[in-house]
């Protein structure tokens, strides 16, 4: 027996959490539907569910407040634009509800129609002045079309004035790519997800825009999908191959200024300080990806990781809070 106090857990505020409705598990291509049986049936227990198993394991883990999500591939799915807007209003109602029901523990992103641009912005201006909710979640491409195209620019000038910031959540490629042919393990989330997600960042931070929105915000999951390992290349070989940008800044610019990222479903001490070094301690908040990532083994990673304790609390709760404005 150990005659030290253990260590009391830091408190912590959660942003990559997720939620599941009856619609969209109806979908073929429902993520939940794609894990082997056992784990299947941990997840449905879960992804559904606001007042039991939830909220037990954020009590066990330290974690005061979620900031909840629909789930991959979620509106992003839709083919119908008018379909699209109505499920949107509806899930994001249903969102709001549970965070009035328990505002101290629940916080939420909202789901965009991005399939008809000039109604995302409305429905985030919506969700963020009516609803309460905290900025909004986009799981990746919408039908194949990507946020840097200017179609889109009404959503991040819309953010940006709202103060919020945008989640860039992955999403499986629209193509299968050659390179990943007779591996279908390697377009999810072991690593398609992740290349995906990040080139969808390259190709936002290419096109100029965080130029003409420089206050905008967009936050990356998993440890930056691999971006904060990449900077000195991007900077070093950003202008190989197309010289006619014209951007104010070079790409680990942007990165350290326009994105901040969470730990979400990575649980690994050398990816965390490669991040540390990297974008700064500011810049980093710490997230689960519940239900999808074992709570107990991602808290353990952060409570242990060769962190200080004002960098750790930053990380796990104050970064959040100032982002979200809570
Ligand atoms: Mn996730």
């Amino acid at each position: 027996m150990s005659y030290l106090t253990p260590k009391p857990l830091t408190p912590k505020i959660t942003l990559e959490e997720h939620f599941l409705t009856e619609y969209f598990n109806k979908f073929e291509d429902s993520i939940v539907k794609s894990f082997r049986p056992n784990f299947r049936h941990w997840m449905e227990d879960r992804i559904g569910e606001f007042t039991e198993k939830r909220l037990e394991s954020m009590d066990e883990h330290g974690i005061e407040l979620q900031v909840l999500s629909l789930t991959v591939p979620g509106i992003q799915a839709i083919k119908d634009a008018n379909e699209a807007v109505y499920q949107a209003k509806s899930v994001n109602d249903f969102l709001a509800e549970i965070t009035y029901k328990n505002p101290d523990r629940f916080a939420g992103f909202a789901s965009l129609p991005c399939q008809n641009p000039q109604e995302a912005a409305d429905e985030l201006e919506r969700a963020v002045t009516q609803l309460g909710l905290k900025g909004a979640l986009i799981n990746g491409h919408t039908n194949g079309e990507y946020l840097d195209q200017q179609k889109f620019w009404c959503i991040w000038e819309r953010a940006e004035s709202l103060g919020v910031p945008i989640y860039l959540h992955p999403n499986s490629p629209v193509d299968q790519w050659k390179v990943m042919e007779g591996y279908p393990e390697l377009t999810k989330a072991m690593w398609g997800w992740g290349v995906e997600t990040a080139t969808h960042t390259l190709r936002i931070i290419l096109s100029g825009l965080f130029d003409r929105f420089p206050k905008s915000t967009l936050v990356l999951g998993h440890m930056g999908e691999t971006l904060p390992f990449t900077l000195q290349r991007l900077d070093d070989r950003f202008g190989v191959g197309a010289d006619n940008r014209n951007l104010e800044k070079t790409p680990s610019q942007y990165i350290r200024e326009n994105i901040m990222v969470t730990t979400s479903g990575v649980c690994s001490p050398e990816a965390l300080l490669c991040t540390q070094l990297a974008v700064g301690t500011d810049r980093i908040m710490f997230s689960i990806d519940y239900p999808y990532q074992c709570p107990e083994e991602a808290t353990k990673f952060i409570e242990s990781a060769p962190l200080s304790p004002s960098d750790l609390r930053k990380i796990c709760y104050e970064n959040a809070k100032k982002l979200l404005s809570l």
